[in-house]
């Protein structure tokens, strides 16, 4: 079965068929931080999600290339800015830098690209010039504020159509209203023309770049349309973000976009709902804000929290509690048993007798367990049915581990099964003692000996296996190594 996502784009779900005519490249945008402060956990639901979207193309064999931005430059950053009396870089590199560390706490896999938009004015500024080419941007020179607006009106003059992710009331667009700010946050349903490149003003202090429109910055919107057109291309296969990114900011950068180009900006366009905190949103006053870091003092680990953030399907919004957090580590340490069971068992066997018997049974318990993971994550990525598939698998395992039905090489294929699926998941299994290669290949030739009757030479290896701290025990199910 072929993977299926809900395009926001068509409001509905389809298949996934990448832009690459060979159906093996796909190209992914993800909005990235506004490096103004530490991101908090509703953040990382969405960046996680972004995580599992890519691990999962990947899963699927797509050669994906994830580029997430950084935002650098933008209104709260230069109030803060202002505020703390330090320069643009020295402010949002100390918050950029954190954000790494988070994503790594999170084991989320590093983009490809990040690209800043304080790196990017130059892009930023060619496209805005293409614009103003094509008539759908304007400045008012002779106004007090010089800033420059796209037009919403010269667009939809052109047969373009502003709207194509949300259903908005295009009656309440005024002619020549105008909006300064990034985001509209009251009225939802508020149609203006947005700034592409906004003046210089007195607040802004150092922060400004020059431009043939005049010394300023560029708005949020173009920034992401820029950055993301030059690592993926005019029109590129997949575009992530919070629910709230919708309107205006995602479908400002398609107009921006396609307004500049004449071609279609995003083939797939993905929605991740937001995250509430024991059942309200997040605000500092209700004390329910937390930060990522909030969490890892509180005592959990970053695997837990990933996993909690992953429990949920991407559409729903999810309500995040700290007794999640506690059920976290039970399941977790659910999986990790098993998962260390089987790697303890999946000790060296050479009896060809039960290799034999352990191919069969091998196909039984390695394929099927990543088929039905593999369906319920094509069907719009449906992680409760996937976690449903690995909880089943564990409960099987450990019945068949404690009724003695499972090989040694089922185990191992259990094993690659498992890996293939954590390869998406992402939250490892702590892994029980290692067994170094050289005393894997001892053990075997202790088997081989065994097999060949030469027991005083079998002997010699057990003595030497013991003199490299290791003890082999002859079980019903094979040879089993322990650490003295
Ligand atoms: P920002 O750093 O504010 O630009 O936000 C980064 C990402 O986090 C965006 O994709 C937002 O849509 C997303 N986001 C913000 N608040 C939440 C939330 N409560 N739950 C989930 N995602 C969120
Ligand atoms: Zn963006």
């Amino acid at each position: 079965m072929g993977l299926k996502l809900f395009n926001t784009l068509s409001r509905s779900v389809q298949d996934f068929t990448p832009l690459d005519p060979a159906g093996k490249k796909a190209g992914m945008y993800c909005c990235g931080p506004t490096v103004y402060d530490f991101a908090h956990i509703g953040n990382w639901r969405t960046f996680v999600f972004g995580d599992l979207v890519r691990r999962y193309l990947e899963f699927k064999d797509f050669q994906v290339t994830h580029v997430m931005n950084i935002t650098d430059v933008e209104d709260k950053i230069i109030r803060r800015v202002r505020e703390t009396k330090t320069s643009l870089r020295e402010f949002t590199g100390k918050y950029e830098a954190a954000f790494f560390e988070d994503l790594k706490a999170l084991n989320c896999l590093s983009p490809h690209q990040t690209p800043r938009a304080t790196e990017h004015i130059p892009d930023i500024i060619a496209l805005i010039e293409k614009l103003v080419a094509r008539g759908m941007a304007y400045q008012n020179i002779d106004a007090v504020d010089c800033s420059v607006y796209f037009s919403i009106d010269k667009y939809r003059g052109c047969g373009c159509k502003y709207g194509q992710l949300l259903k908005l009331d295009l009656a309440k667009l005024r002619p020549n209203e105008r909006v300064l700010t990034d985001e509209i946050e009251l009225d939802k349903d508020y149609v203006a023309d947005f700034a592409l490149w906004k003046a210089r003003v007195p607040d802004d202090g150092d922060v400004f770049w020059p431009s043939p429109f005049g010394e300023g910055r560029p708005g949020w919107h173009i920034e992401c349309s820029a950055m993301s057109m030059k690592a993926l291309g005019e029109t590129f296969d997949l575009h992530l973000g919070g629910e709230d990114l919708k309107f205006p900011h995602h479908e400002d950068e398609i107009a921006q976009s396609e307004g500049a180009t004449g071609q279609p900006f995003v083939k797939y366009w993905l929605h991740g709902a937001h995250l509430l905190v024991e059942g309200k949103k997040m605000s500092k006053s209700l004390g329910n804000f937390f930060t990522l870091r909030d969490l890892l003092a509180k005592g959990f680990t970053g695997r837990e929290i990933r996993y909690l953030l992953l429990t949920a399907h991407y559409r729903e919004t999810f309500n995040f509690t700290i007794e999640g957090l506690q059920g976290a580590r039970t399941a977790l340490a659910r999986i990790d048993e098993c998962v260390g069971k089987l790697r303890e068992f999946g000790a060296p066997v050479s009896d060809p007798a039960r290799s034999e018997v352990s191919k069969h049974a091998g196909a039984e318990t390695g394929a099927p367990v990543l088929q039905e993971f593999s369906a319920a994550m094509d069907d719009d990525l449906n992680i409760s049915a996937a976690w449903a598939v690995v909880f089943d698998w564990v409960r099987d395992m450990n019945r068949r581990l404690a009724e003695n039905s499972l090989f040694a090489a089922d185990a191992a294929t259990a094993l690659t099964g498992w890996e293939k699926i954590d390869s998406v998941l992402g939250i490892g299994a702590k892994s029980g003692t290692e067994v170094p290669a050289e005393i894997l290949a001892l053990a075997e030739a202790r088997t081989a000996a065994k097999q060949a009757k030469d027991f005083k030479r079998a002997d010699a290896i057990r003595g030497e296996l013991k003199a490299k701290g290791w003890v082999v025990e002859d079980t019903p199910k094979g040879p089993k190594l322990k650490k003295i």
